[in-house]
């Protein structure tokens, strides 16, 4: 592996991340109280570590519906072969190590009047504060003939762990020549460049793997985020396998069959070898349970504190939560998990919170030796959320530049693993 040469906005990053979750204890001597937090991935566990940190005195309770966790970030490179499945799976040991009171178990509903949270296996959590960051749930209304069951034949992906496996199978036994296709979901959706660097990864896969073997992408929307960066790689490395479609180019699957794998679009029927749709998203399901979404889907929040509007005391973060200019993406869901933790605390004890501010990192691989760096920093003006920093690479960048990317999205991935499990 080649020697980092970080840039200094790029280290200031990291430790801006690092400093959301390993804030200092300063409410040492606050009243005894509880903090409920519902869901272990980057925005729960996070919250769950900060509020720790920042209130040692208090009772952290972390709801997690799966005792291991697999991480979206690189599970593209999983899915390509480029990595194995225990590159990115979490368990929760070193955050139980923490005094965090972790239960495996579904958060079913929630009493906001009565500040509680009923779990699948029974039990009845009274809260101070709640912090919720259940992820997505997909939305499979849009598309006729398929749903939540048809997952194991046209898989999404889009929740890492048994989805990745899968989908890594199904691309390793595509036969020479083989059409895969993929499907990317209108806006807004968790991580916006992932569906770009899926494209990418996968047809690395082929290019290397299946003679002859094609990626066709087709898009419900106008174009994607990043796109001349993604379009460059594709032009450079596999102009020959893959070819995209643009919602204006009849790019928006209409219907599936799961058995023919078959993709119909406004005037196309496409015979896929894999067909991989990544469906349209909306706040995960306990968060539309609870009354805690609007009619977009989502969770409106109070952007300076991630308090929910609709529910007292409970607050939205992560891919969840409407955030006016930040993205659903793992690192920002953390830098949300301090901001609401920093809120709630300084609520619990009469004090001040401090001035929010977020990331985004959402690095991206279109090779193994070809990274591409998609970061930004935001903070509050005038009461929105304004971006003040990025770390964008550019287009003609050289192959070194593009390697030691590559590496850099490797560091970025131990590093919040480390800083939100470890
Ligand atoms: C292919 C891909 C690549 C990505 N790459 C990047 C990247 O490079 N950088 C980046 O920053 N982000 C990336 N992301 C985005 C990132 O994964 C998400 O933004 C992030 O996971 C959101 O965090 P979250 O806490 O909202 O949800 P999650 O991390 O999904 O965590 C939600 C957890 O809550 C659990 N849960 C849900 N409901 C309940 C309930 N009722 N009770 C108990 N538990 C519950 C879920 O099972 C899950 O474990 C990527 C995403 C994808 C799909």
């Amino acid at each position: 592996m080649k020697v980092m040469n970080l840039s200094r906005r790029r280290a200031l990053q990291i430790g801006a991340a690092a400093g959301a979750l390993i804030a200092a204890p300063a409410y040492l001597h606050a009243a005894p109280a509880r903090i409920v937090i519902i869901g272990g991935g980057f925005g729960g566990a996070a919250a769950a570590r900060a509020a720790k940190a920042q209130m040692p005195n208090a009772e952290v309770v972390l709801l997690s519906d799966q005792k291991r966790f697999w991480m979206c970030p690189g599970s593209n490179a999983v899915i390509a072969g480029m990595q194995d499945i225990g590159s990115i799976e979490v368990g929760y040991d070193a955050v139980i190590k923490r005094g965090i009171d972790v239960r495996f178990t579904r958060a079913n509903a929630i009493d906001a009047d009565k500040h509680h949270v009923m779990t699948a296996d029974g039990q009845t959590i009274r809260y101070d504060k709640l912090i919720m960051s259940p992820g997505v749930a997909l939305n499979y209304s849009g598309i006729e003939g398929i749903n939540e069951m048809t997952v194991d034949r046209v898989p999404h992906a889009w929740k890492a762990g048994p989805q990745t496996t899968l989908l890594a199978d199904q691309l390793a036994t595509i036969p020479d020549g083989g059409l895969f296709v993929l499907s990317m979901p209108r806006a807004p959706y968790r991580c916006p460049p992932a569906p770009a660097e899926r494209a990418c990864l996968v047809a690395h896969y082929l290019k290397h793997n299946k003679p002859g073997a094609r990626l066709l992408i087709l898009d419900a929307k106008d174009s994607f985020p990043f796109q001349d960066l993604f379009t460059e790689a594709w032009d450079t490395l596999y102009s020959d396998i893959i070819e995209y479609r643009a919602i204006a180019d009849d790019g928006a699957v209409r219907e599936v069959d799961p058995e023919t794998l078959t993709a119909f679009t406004d005037f196309d029927e496409i015979k896929a070898d894999v067909l991989n749709v990544i469906p349209p998203q909306t706040a995960g399901q306990i968060a539309i349970d609870a009354g805690a979404t609007d009619d977009t889907g989502w969770c409106p929040i109070d952007i300076k504190t991630f308090e929910s509007s609709l529910l007292k005391d409970v607050y939205v973060i992560g891919d969840s939560a409407l955030t006016e200019a930040l993205p659903k993406a793992g690192s920002t869901a953390a830098s949300q998990a301090r901001v609401a933790v920093n809120s709630a605390v300084a609520d619990l004890t009469g004090t001040t919170a401090q001035r929010p501010s977020w990331i985004a990192n959402c690095y991206s691989q279109a090779a193994p030796d070809y990274g591409l760096r998609l970061g930004a920093s935001y903070h509050l003006e005038d009461g929105h959320v304004v971006r003040n920093g990025t770390d964008f690479s550019v287009l003609g960048a050289d192959a070194d530049t593009r390697e030691s990317d590559a590496r850099y999205a490797e560091v970025w991935l131990e590093q919040i693993k480390s800083e939100i499990w470890g």
